[in-house]
């Protein structure tokens, strides 16, 4: 890999680096012409680069999970942010992030080195803000540092110093949330910005930063008392993202198979002591090695990740839905009858037909065909059942795809919906026939 793919960036993403590290140098040139650097902050500084540094050894030790891992790390930077002049807070990202890049993951360096500048950024913008608000003088030492810590073990002060330590959160996912979306626009908003659960974290951690502000500005030595709960905070973080990474396939979001097989076995057996319903759906893409040839795999990812959140939209909470593989999805629909398992499936393959996956400067579109079967009438496990609703899915592909089908033909009057516009064609031609969603006529489909 190269780890310098710097002009294969989009150029707005080069823009957006080279404005942030150039403000980034602009500031930090401003902040040593201007704090009078101190030992008493040079020490704090470095015992705060120390608990960062035993945090990202013991994550090393831990394990990290894939994708972007969520980490504590905000405990030393918002001391850092309300405890020293604005120009250490653009400064200890560099140590922490090269102990990132080298101790833990090596990724590419463009990318460390755009994280490591907004987390700088924004440090430096809440510090400067606080130390003003605490009528210091804007990017100066002198004696801010020491007012910092008068405000914070006093009512006003604190919450100045909990806003400053929000602020600095919030640039900072909003500055990263740029940069992701200049990279994949893709990539949607609320993604990248916060729900209940990355809301949570991120007020853990300013609680967390703002203890340990409190104490540092007690004494520099009280670090040591922190450090231990930020650790245990962290490793169960860690673990907690190590579990679901271990469950979930990770282009989709979706269950992976081995964890849907388990948990779909355990929810039919409940359903076969309470003399209760259950249908097992296989949703296979169709022509998917042609959409791959056609626009490329990184599309075709794109798509499977399209599926994944339509199929996920589309159904209940108590329905476990899963990638089982390349382009198939399962789906278990715990309590539904004949009936409405047909009215899902058709649902389903409707509102994924409707899709309209951008690409280039249009839109594609594609189809999938469904496998049902039933609990009871195709067989009583989960093996039998998806053995039967594989026969179904052969079925539907059989007899023209886009489609659902049962694994028996009596029940099946299948139907040929028209191709939708852009979809790729399928073999022979595009099929004509019905087109609609009568979702809420599942008698016209099986
Ligand atoms: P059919 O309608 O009969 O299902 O045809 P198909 O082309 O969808 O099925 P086939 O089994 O011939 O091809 C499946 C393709 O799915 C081939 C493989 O390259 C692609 N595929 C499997 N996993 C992934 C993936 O994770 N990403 C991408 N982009 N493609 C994948
Ligand atoms: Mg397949
Ligand atoms: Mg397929």
């Amino acid at each position: 890999m190269n780890a310098w793919p710097v002009f294969g960036q989009p150029r707005s993403l080069l823009l957006f680096a080279a404005v942030l590290l150039t403000s980034d140098l602009a500031l930090l040139c401003t902040g040593l012409w201007t704090t009078e650097l101190r030992l008493d902050d040079a020490v704090v500084f470095a015992a705060l680069v120390g608990c960062a540094a035993v945090c990202v050894e013991a994550m090393r030790r831990l394990g990290m999970p894939r994708g972007i891992p969520r980490d504590l790390l905000g405990a030393w930077w918002i001391p850092t942010v309300l405890l020293l002049p604005p120009i250490y807070a653009l400064l200890i990202p560099i140590p922490v992030f090269t102990l990132l890049q080298y101790r833990i993951r090596r990724t590419i360096v463009f990318r460390r080195v755009c994280n490591a500048g907004v987390v700088a950024l924004s440090g430096c913008v809440s510090s400067s803000l606080y130390h003003a608000t605490l009528s210091g003088p804007w990017l100066r030492g002198g004696s801010a540092g020491h007012e910092a810590e008068q405000a914070l073990v006093q009512t006003p002060g604190i919450f100045v110093a909990a806003g400053a330590g929000v602020l600095f959160t919030v640039v900072t996912t909003f500055v990263l949330a740029i940069a992701v979306r200049l990279s994949s626009p893709e990539i949607p908003w609320r993604r990248m910005l916060w729900d209940r659960e990355t809301a949570l974290l991120d007020g853990v951690e300013v609680c967390v930063g703002l203890m340990a502000a409190v104490l540092c500005g007690l004494s520099v030595v009280l670090l040591a008392v922190v450090l231990p709960p930020v650790l245990l905070l962290q490793r169960s973080l860690m673990y907690q993202q190590l579990q679901t990474a271990a469950r979930t396939d990770p282009k989709t979001g979706l269950l992976n198979a081995v964890t849907w097989e388990r948990e779909a076995a355990e929810g039919l057996s409940l359903g076969v002591q309470a003399n209760r319903p259950a249908a097992v759906l296989i949703i296979d893409i169709d022509h998917f090695k042609r959409v791959n040839d056609t626009h490329g795999h990184l599309f075709g990812d794109q798509v499977l990740l399209g599926v994944a959140g339509t199929l996920t939209h589309q159904l209940r909470q108590t329905d476990l839905v899963g990638r089982f593989g390349g382009e198939e999805f399962v789906v278990l629909l715990p309590g539904a009858d004949l009936a409405e398992a047909c009215r899902i499936a058709e649902r389903l393959r409707s509102r994924v037909g409707r899709m309209a996956l951008p690409v280039g400067d249009t839109t594609a579109t594609i189809t999938v065909s469904i496998g049902i079967a039933m609990l009871g009438s195709h067989g009583d496990d989960l093996i039998e059942l998806l053995a039967a609703a594989d026969l179904a899915l052969y079925r539907a592909k059989d007899s023209g795809r886009n489609r659902v089908c049962l694994p028996v033909p009596s029940a099946d009057a299948a139907r040929v919906p028209e191709q939708p516009r852009g979809t790729l064609p399928a073999d022979g031609g595009p099929a004509g026939g019905v087109a609609a969603d009568n979702a809420s006529d599942p008698a016209t489909d099986l």
